[in-house]
């Protein structure tokens, strides 16, 4: 039987291979990662090539079809995720990809958009050259949706967020045409920087088809300590130690709770209880270099041994081996799994000043509890960036209902608090459908109005991903 209506032309551009338009095989992309957000959509087109993404945007933009753009919908946001309208196509680029090119003079990396990072950072490896945007999610999320969040991950105290790390864009705007920015320059002082309006745009301009990416040396040794502060204060002036004695070579500065800890050893099988006894919070700082694992190891001892002297740190763990790097590192990555594995929450990722840190934990956590009063707190992140994940969970033998009512409230507490400390409501996770209330009332005003003309100038009919950020 022959397709009817806006999915029988979009069978007749693309071929009946690319679009799915029966009900039951459209479902498993009607939701996000986390269960949270259900929308409806008339069809999913997924893509071979960036000919095709255009050829579908041509017809929806003629035709005033929403699109929603879809990566590895590993997003928090609810961004990925079509809203309630039935008119909706979501567009997948799972189908895209294919790695254009590794220079390993030049340092760059070109792909398409729908390569999974995961496989990216492992061919950039093979190549002798590392791709340092590395998250939990790396072996789900899509390089196009990491530039279209502006993803940030563990490393970003080197080598910086997903924006940092891009050198050129290509895109296909809302009416079909192709932005050719997949340039590997380092230097071009040719104006406005347009690619860079696409990096953090929540697909809500266009559709990244293609990335070129700047590779870093590959940092051959690696050497981890896992070190127990009693406060965030402590964690600061740890910070503060380990930045001057290492530099360059600080690859990552995290910090959890104790709260967090016990989630994982709860819900993580084979994670174990890394110190005698628990201890108000742990940083996990990683060393890296290009050389001499010996050296690396003995400048992080060393740093560490100063600490415990200073009594910056109550104790502390150093990894002796491959295997147990990697498992102190699983205490921190699993945080978030342990966090589904407990039950609903609310999460909040936040930004603020990283001396403002303390502070900031101490005032947001007596304004949350006089909204949630028996609440649980998760409290962790990039600390080394001024990034937290501030969730906040529903105490032991709450009802059923308590999420949905506390959202705003806690929502509400924890925002004004960063406001208070000059943070930002959102560090890397974007604004999508969750907080585009938030957004819209923490942001300044004059930001929003050039956003909305900026919005305009290349989506005019409003087709891509409405409801989502703006
Ligand atoms: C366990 C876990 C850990 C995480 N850790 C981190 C972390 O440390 N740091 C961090 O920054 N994020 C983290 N995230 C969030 C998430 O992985 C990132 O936001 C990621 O960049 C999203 O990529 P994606 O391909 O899954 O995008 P999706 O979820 O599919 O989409 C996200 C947004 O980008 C848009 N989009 C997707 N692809 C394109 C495209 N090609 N063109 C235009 N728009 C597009 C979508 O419309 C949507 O608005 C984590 C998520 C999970 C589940």
């Amino acid at each position: 039987m022959s397709e009817q209506g806006f999915p029988g032309k979009l069978v007749q551009a693309l071929g009946a291979d690319t679009v799915i338009t029966d009900p039951s095989e459209i479902e498993p992309w009607l939701t996000d990662w986390r269960g949270v957000y259900r929308g409806r959509a008339q069809a999913v087109v997924r893509p071979s090539t960036t000919q095709q993404v255009a050829e579908c945007l041509r017809l929806c933009n003629d035709h005033r079809v929403p699109v929603v753009p879809r990566g590895g919908n590993t997003g928090l946001c609810g961004g990925a995720t079509p809203d309630s309208s039935p008119a909706n196509v979501v567009l997948s680029l799972d189908r895209m990809n294919r790695i254009r090119s590794i220079d390993t003079i030049a340092n760059t990396l070109v792909a398409d958009a729908g390569c999974i990072l995961g496989n990216l950072r492992r061919a950039a490896h093979e190549a002798g050259r590392m791709l340092p945007l590395s998250l939990a999610a790396e072996d789900s999320s899509q390089i196009g949706g990491n530039l279209a969040t502006n993803a940030g991950g563990v490393n970003v105290l080197r080598y910086g967020m997903a924006r940092e790390l891009a050198l050129g864009i290509e895109a296909v705007l809302p009416n079909g045409e192709i932005f050719n920015g997949l340039q590997t320059l380092r230097k071009d002082n040719t104006g406005y920087d347009l690619k860079q309006l696409f990096i953090g745009s929540e697909g809500t301009l266009g559709v990244i088809t293609g990335v070129a990416l700047k590779l870093h040396p590959l940092m051959q040794v690696r050497a981890v300590v896992l070190a127990a502060v009693e406060s965030p204060r402590k964690a600061l002036e740890l910070l503060r130690l380990v930045y001057g004695a290492c530099g360059p070579r600080l690859q990552a500065f995290e910090f959890f709770t104790d709260e967090c800890l016990g989630l994982v050893l709860q819900h993580v099988e084979g994670a174990q209880q890394p110190f005698a006894q628990r201890h108000g919070g742990y940083v996990l700082i990683e060393l890296a270099d290009t050389a001499d694992e010996q050296a690396l190891q003995a400048l992080l001892e060393d740093v560490i041994g100063r600490a415990l002297e200073e009594e910056l740190c109550a104790d502390a763990v150093v990894s002796a081996t491959l295997a147990q790097l990697e498992s102190l590192w699983r205490l921190r990555e699993e945080i978030s799994e342990a966090q589904r594995a407990d039950g609903p929450h609310l999460k909040h990722d936040i930004s603020l000043p990283i001396e403002q840190i303390p502070a900031f934990m101490a005032s947001a956590e007596q304004r949350v509890r006089s909204v949630a009063p028996e609440c649980r707190l998760f409290v962790f992140g990039h600390f080394g960036d001024g990034n937290l994940h501030y969730n906040v969970s529903r105490p032991a033998g709450a009802d059923r209902d308590w999420a949905a009512r506390c959202e705003g409230p806690v929502a509400e507490a924890v925002f004004a608090e960063v406001a208070r400390y000059g943070g930002s409501i959102s560090a890397e996770h974007g604004i999508g459908q969750l907080k585009r209330h938030a957004f819209h009332h923490h942001k300044d005003p004059m930001h929003i109005r050039l956003m909305l003309q900026i919005k305009q100038v290349f989506d005019p009919n409003g087709i891509m991903n409405p409801g989502k950020l703006l």
